[in-house]
Formats: C-alpha cells, sequence, structure tokens
C-alpha cells in the first residue's frame, strides 16, 4: 500500500467538499474472474486511511423494481430475481448468476441513482462503484447486469430534476448498452470515447462516437477529447453529467490495448470534470472498467480521479 502514500498526504491535508457513495455490500464472489470485484473495498479503505471522514459517505439502498423499470423488461427482472437465464444468457453477461450477483446488481443500481442526487445538490457526488454500460433493457452484457446510469438518468428526468442528461463515457469499451437505450431520447446525449477493436463487437451509435484503435496512447486521447469539451457542455446544456471515468484505458490493462499513462488518465479526468464545473454544471462520477495486472493500479487510478474531482471543486466552489 506504500504506492498509495502521495495520495493519502494530499487528501489528509484537506476536507472533502462531497460525498462518496459506498457499502461494505459492493462484494459479491465471481470465483477466478477478471473482474476485480476487490477494487470498490480498496478504494473505500485507501480513503477511509486518508482520514476522509465517514461522514462523508453515504450508504446506498437497492433500487426499487419501479426504477430499473425505467429502462428494463418486468421479464428481465423476474429471470435476475429467479436465475432462470439461459446458458446464453450467462455467456453473454459473462458473470456466473448467483442470487448474491442479483442483490449485488440492485444495489449499486440504488448506489449510483444516490449518486445522481447528491451531485445535483452538491455539484459533485462520486460512487465507488458503478458504470454497467453494457446492460441492455432486456438482458445483461459483459459483466454488466443492468444499466445503472441510464436509469438514474431517467429517474431524474421522470421526477422533474433535469430536463436534460449527458453521458461521458471514458470507459475503455463502447457505451453500448446507454447508447442503446439513450438513443431514441432527445433529452440524454451519450458521448463515448473508446477503442475500436475491442468488445463489443456491435456499437451503436452514440451521439458522438471518438473510435480509437490499438496502440493509439496519451497524445491521441487527450486531443480527441478535447476537440469536443467543453464544446458539447456548451451546445447541449445538460443539467446533469454522468461521467465514466473507467480506468481500463490504462496501458497495463488485461482487456485493453490504448496506451495510456495513469498521467493522461488524470488529465482526462481534469479535462471532463473542469469543463463541466467551470460551467457550473454538477458531475456525477462513476469508476466503471479496470482490468490492470495489478488491481493497485486501477485503485490509484481511480484515487487519481477523486483527487481531481476535489481539487477541481476547491477551485471553483
Ligand atoms: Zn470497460
Amino acid at each position: 500500500m506504500a504506492r498509495f502514500s502521495n495520495l493519502l498526504r494530499f487528501f489528509r491535508r484537506k476536507k472533502f467538499p462531497f460525498k462518496f457513495i459506498y457499502s461494505d455490500d459492493y462484494w459479491v464472489d465471481l470465483g477466478q474472474h477478471v473482474f476485480p470485484v476487490l477494487k470498490y473495498r480498496l478504494v473505500y479503505e485507501a480513503l477511509l486511511r486518508s482520514r476522509v471522514k465517514k461522514e462523508n459517505f453515504i450508504l446506498p439502498q437497492p433500487a426499487e423494481d419501479k426504477d430499473l423499470l425505467l429502462v428494463h423488461t418486468s421479464k428481465y427482472l423476474k429471470k435476475m430475481k429467479t436465475g432462470n437465464l439461459s446458458d446464453s444468457e450467462v455467456l453473454t453477461l459473462e458473470l456466473p448468476y448467483s442470487k448474491e450477483l442479483a442483490k449485488f446488481a440492485w444495489l449499486f443500481v440504488g448506489g449510483t441513482i444516490l449518486t445522481a442526487e447528491m451531485a445535483l445538490k452538491d455539484g459533485v457526488a462520486v460512487h465507488l462503484g458503478g458504470g454497467f454500460h453494457h446492460a441492455f433493457p432486456d438482458h445483461g452484457e459483459g459483466f454488466c447486469v443492468f444499466n445503472d446510469v441510464a436509469v438514474a438518468l431517467e429517474k431524474m428526468k421522470q421526477e422533474g430534476k433535469i430536463e436534460r442528461g449527458m453521458v461521458v463515457d471514458c470507459d475503455l469499451h463502447q457505451g453500448n448498452g446507454t447508447s442503446f437505450i439513450l438513443s431514441k431520447k432527445d433529452y440524454g446525449f451519450t458521448f463515448s470515447i473508446h477503442q475500436m477493436d475491442n468488445y463489443p463487437a456491435e456499437k451503436p451509435s452514440s451521439s458522438v462516437d471518438v473510435g480509437l484503435w490499438s496502440g493509439d496512447g496519451d497524445e491521441k486521447y487527450l486531443s480527441s477529447l478535447r476537440e469536443h469539451f467543453p464544446r458539447l457542455y456548451q451546445q447541449f446544456k445538460p443539467d446533469l453529467i454522468f461521467y465514466l471515468a473507467g480506468a481500463d484505458p490504462y496501458e497495463h490493462d488485461q482487456l485493453g490495448n490504448l496506451n495510456l499513462t495513469m498521467q493522461a488518465l488524470e488529465e482526462r479526468d481534469r479535462i471532463v470534470i473542469e469543463e463541466a464545473r467551470k460551467l457550473h454544471l454538477p458531475v456525477a462520477i462513476f469508476l466503471a472498467g479496470g482490468y490492470a495486472r495489478e488491481v493497485e493500479d486501477t485503485v490509484s487510478i481511480h484515487l487519481n480521479t477523486i483527487k481531481v474531482a476535489q481539487k477541481v471543486q476547491r477551485k471553483y466552489f
């Protein structure tokens, strides 16, 4: 844990100007699996060690079915409750089904809804989880059971808390589920910057897609991002931004082939968060994917995102 020492010193000096959403129940036993469930707890523990006070963490409740039904079909909810999934559905989900997995999925959606609400209140909120962007209305895909971000955006809209929501998806993988769900809704804008020659094979159009290729690195990534921000914020004028700060564009990720350094990922976070906050737009932040060979690297990247959010909040608010 020595490698987090710089971050921890940074955190200690200042109080946090926003809330974290986290539960000790952000855990499910997946057996031998590339998905590092442990990272949620590791990020939480690193924040505690840096003396972020317990009162800065808010405990989520599982999402209610009526909220999930804003996006998902009742048939799919029933399948997830009962475990009545076909072999091919389990293969597409790429996670072993268990009752615990279903509980985990319901809780994460509750966490993402709470994060959206807290971001609207404080300007920024960070979910120590979330960003399951491959889930579709009637099935799960690629480690994603429910599309937590689409559900939260839809709920905020239905409750009149926002007019327009924007998803800024900087996970390595294209946000196929989110793009599909929001494609017909003029109040939802989806931006995805991702590796083209990677999962998912089919990439439904986002409002704006930026496709990069194996081997593309810091410069290409950051210049592509700068072409779009803050312009897209100014044009679409969202009332809330859902930022998927995936750690998987990292150069040592097991599932990705982009060559981004940790410093570039931090600059990416700065562009997305700072340009939004300069315009007084609230940002709900989600950790999303991250499969570095060393889980500590994934945790460091997530902590860097939090550090950037803290710096930006202190600078502007
Ligand atoms: Zn990913």
